[in-house]
């Protein structure tokens, strides 16, 4: 690109600068000298006049004694010699001398003279006395011929100013011509053939270096370096502007990720190959409008409205969306939609099924429980909402579980778990839920059930089938459940306190395990009160303990072969100012609960070595067996601190026996089995109580060593109806013995019972038969009394109730 200036050659000579510099100079030069030349010409023509007069004045000077000679002489000829000689200066008109008396002469020119001016007068004195006026001259000026010498005068002076002023005006024009404007038509012609971008500049004129043509073409270089720098920034600019928009349409149309703009209602103004693939856009013809909602998707006005809330909140939005292929497959795709502010949108479209894959499945996990495959209680708690109207909701806990989990390993606990979650997927609907929400705790939603007795059937047949054998590899187990159901929206208004009432009565329906039930429990508001119930019964416990209202009541065990008493079992008694009785099977596990048991253990061992060493020291040869659960062992009730009793009461170790039941083995098996050596090398006794109820397995026995083993009352008191039972006894009886075992039959309360033990060749026995626990107090003359009844031949002891005072 080329900066030189073109050339305008049609330009007229009178627009150019030498033209009009001359012309003003011309015009300016021949104004002024107009009008210097007219006010030179009237003082030229005013000192001609001027002149003109005086010359006159000195006229009459010249001839004045003469004519005063003449006047006063009376002189005529004299007179008119003067007269004459006046007349010859061509200036003078016309000329009268008079004396006093009379005209002495009178002269006149021919010509007359146009001008009428009034004359010259003079004076004459007489020529001895200078004061005495004698006369007078008369003179008339020629004013034609003044005027026509000053006119004269006047014309030269125009003339030779008019010639001075041409001269001027030819010096100045020549001038300028030279010093302005030749150099600045030099400097034009260059700059008409400069090459700027060539890096050519211009050249000062020679002498004009420090002049303002000077500065000009210095401006002009600068000017034209500023230009030329711009332009090729403006051209860089453009060529870089030119690579980046290759460069983006490259991108545009090779970008993995699609784009397009699209106006207000989807109508798409254009887009890249990459959005036709993502969004499965059907080939259309060319002119026909494309639309935003002829892709793919699962629900197509979904992507409109991001696109117009966009457009109207003027900020970017985005969102995900589904698009559903013609053969079903899926794919999700994020779309990022920024306004343009022309009422159109710009939008990126990218696949993120593979995120939402990854979400899901990670999302799935989060609500799935990793063992059983069933949901969590995250789970349960997320599908809480589409559950329906009104369900069942069914929480089933296994028995034992955790025992079974301690003693044999997590496998055979996971094992059973397992089992379990498909046992109770084998009996639900298409419709329930299951989840699984603790460790042994399972969640059956029971779709649409609205009464109890859809609810009934299938917690019976969940019970039956929870409570079949678990093969395990040890050999199979059984475990049974027990369940609590609750009805939504009845019992809970949401999941929170749904599962609560469900727990209530699933803790309700176990609380009463062995009386009248069935394993399972409706929620009912009474379980509620219950729970308020067992609280204040807590508090109420706090208070006893600490106000020292326990008491113990002693329940003699006898020797039924050798008929005689042997000993005691301790048993708690809590007598209630309001509640009245309240039994240890509700008060202990209460204490076990809120951490009481611990206290009221060592009360209740303090108490029995006070009363044993008591009665020993009156002679009666008895022990006093002791209740310790599990909780209580080892750390609040250390081998060491029954020893240290036992010192302080100075009683020899056989004076107290421990009753353990299974639960103390099946919690920490290496504990509970230290616990025990330790007591019994200390020369204790340990019983193992309520023998038959739990899992009673005989391993027990190898395991942990015993003295004696008490047959729970259950089974004595269904003994003469039932002969398996009978035969249980027999068996543990045989058992026992052949394990050097001792054994004790509780709760005897007929002769009858007491028969078939002295037959199976149970040793001893503890039971309503003999006595009920009694106080303390009356332990003595109870005692007294049955070691005289069981003196006495058989059939007595007598079958009617005890005479003896009992507490109950
Ligand atoms: P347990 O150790 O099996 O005590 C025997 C229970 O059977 C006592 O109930 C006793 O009154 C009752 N019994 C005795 N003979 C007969 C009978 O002929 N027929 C019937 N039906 N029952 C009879 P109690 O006193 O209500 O005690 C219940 C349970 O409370 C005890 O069962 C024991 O497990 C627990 N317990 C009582 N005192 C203590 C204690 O000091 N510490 C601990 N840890 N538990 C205790
Ligand atoms: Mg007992
Ligand atoms: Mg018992």
């Amino acid at each position: 690109m080329s900066l030189a200036i073109k050339q305008n050659s049609g330009a007229r000579w009178w627009k150019g600068i030498v033209f009009r510099t001359l012309s003003a100079i011309a015009l300016t030069t021949l104004l002024l000298g107009g009008a210097s030349n007219l006010i030179i010409r009237q003082l030229v023509t005013d000192r001609v006049q001027a002149q003109a007069v005086q010359g006159l004045g000195e006229l009459i000077d010249s001839v004045e004694s003469t004519a005063s000679v003449a006047c006063f002489a009376n002189d005529e000829q004299l007179a008119m010699e003067v007269a004459q000689g006046l007349l010859r200066n061509s200036e003078v008109q016309g000329i009268v001398i008079r004396s006093n008396d009379k005209e002495l002469a009178r002269i006149e020119r021919k010509e007359r003279s146009t001008s009428d001016i009034a004359p010259m007068f003079r004076s004459l004195g007489s020529p001895f006395k200078k004061d005495e006026t004698i006369g007078q001259i008369e003179l008339h000026a020629h004013w034609d011929a003044i005027y026509q010498r000053a006119a004269e005068n006047g014309r030269y002076a125009t003339i030779l100013l008019t010639a001075q002023l041409m001269l001027v005006i030819v010096g100045a024009a020549g001038m300028v011509f030279l010093v302005v404007v030749r150099p600045i038509k030099a400097i034009s012609d260059r700059l008409h053939r400069l090459d700027a971008t060539s890096g050519k500049s211009l050249r000062v004129p020679e002498g004009h270096e420090q002049t303002e043509l000077g500065r000009l073409v210095d401006d002009i270089n600068e000017l034209t370096g500023r230009l030329v720098d711009t332009l090729d920034q403006e051209r860089d600019l453009r060529r870089r502007q030119e690579i980046d928009q290759r460069k983006y349409q490259d991108l545009f149309a090779h970008t993995p990720s699609g784009i397009f703009v699209a106006d207000g209602d989807g109508r798409l103004e254009s887009f890249n190959p990459a959005f036709i693939e993502l969004t499965w856009l059907p080939a259309m013809a060319e002119d026909s409008p494309r639309l935003l909602d002829h892709a793919g998707w699962e629900n197509p006005a979904a992507p409109i409205e991001l696109l117009r809330s966009s457009l109207l909140t003027h900020a970017s939005c985005s969102g995900d969306f589904l698009l559903r292929g013609r053969r079903g497959d899926e794919r999700w795709l994020h779309l990022a939609i920024t306004p343009l502010g022309d009422g159109s949108a710009q939008g990126t479209v990218t696949d993120i099924t593979l995120r939402k894959r990854e979400e899901l499945s990670a999302r799935r996990l989060a609500i799935t429980d990793s063992l059983t495959g069933l949901n969590n209680r995250e789970g349960l708690h997320q599908a809480f909402d589409q559950l329906g109207q009104c369900f069942a909701l069914i929480v089933i806990n296994l028995d034992g579980f955790k025992q079974i989990n301690d003693a044999m390993g997590f496998p055979a606990g996971d094992q059973i778990l397992l089992n379990t979650a498909t046992r109770i997927r084998l009996l639900s609907q298409p419709d329930d839920f299951l989840a699984r929400i603790g460790g042994d705790e399972f969640v059956q939603v029971m779709a649409n059930a609205q009464d109890r007795s859809q609810a009934t059937a299938r917690a019976e047949a969940l019970l039956t089938e929870l409570a079949l054998p678990y093969p395990l590899e040890a050999g199979p187990i059984l475990l049974g459940a027990t369940l609590g159901i609750a009805f939504y929206p009845n019992d809970g208004a949401d999941l929170h306190q749904l599962l609560r009432s469900a727990e209530l009565a699933l803790n309700g329906a176990r609380q009463a395990r062995g009386a009248a039930t069935h394993g399972y429990r409706f929620f009912d508001p009474s379980l509620q009160t219950e729970v308020e119930h067992r609280r204040r019964l807590e508090d109420d416990l706090r208070q006893a303990v600490a106000a020292h209202e326990l008491r113990l009541a002693f329940q003699p065990i006898v020797d039924i072969h050798a008929n005689k008493l042997v000993g005691a079992e301790a048993l708690l008694r809590w007598q209630h100012a309001e509640r009245g009785f309240v039994s240890p099977e509700i008060f202990i596990p209460l204490a076990e609960k809120i951490g009481l048991i611990g206290e009221i253990g060592r009360f209740v061992l303090g108490e029995a070595c006070k009363q044993v060493a008591q009665w020993r020291r009156n002679g009666m040869d008895v022990y006093v067996s002791v209740n310790v659960s599990a909780r209580q062992i080892p750390d609040e009730l250390p081998a060491i601190a029954v020893q240290t009793m036992l010192r302080r009461h100075k009683l020899p170790p056989q004076a107290i026996a421990i009753e353990i039941t299974e639960g103390v083995l099946m919690s920490d098996i290496a504990v509970a089995q230290r616990w025990i050596e330790e007591l019994r090398s200390a020369g204790l006794r340990i019983y193992l109580d309520d023998f038959g109820t739990g899992y009673s397995s005989l391993s027990y026995l190898k395991r942990f060593p015993m003295d004696t083993v008490k047959i729970d009352k259950s089974f004595i008191r269904d003994m003469g109806a039932d002969t398996s039972d009978r035969a249980l006894v027999e068996a543990i009886v045989t058992m026992a013995s052949s394990l050097g075992l001792n054994v004790v039959a509780e709760g005897v309360e007929e002769l009858a019972q007491l028969a078939l033990l002295r037959e199976m060749g149970c040793t001893y026995g503890q039971g309503y038969l003999f006595s009920r626990p009694v106080a303390a107090a009356d332990f003595v003359a109870t005692a007294t009394r049955i070691d005289a009844e069981l003196a006495l031949p058989m059939p007595s002891p007598s079958p009617s109730v005890p005479p003896a005072p009992t507490f109950r």
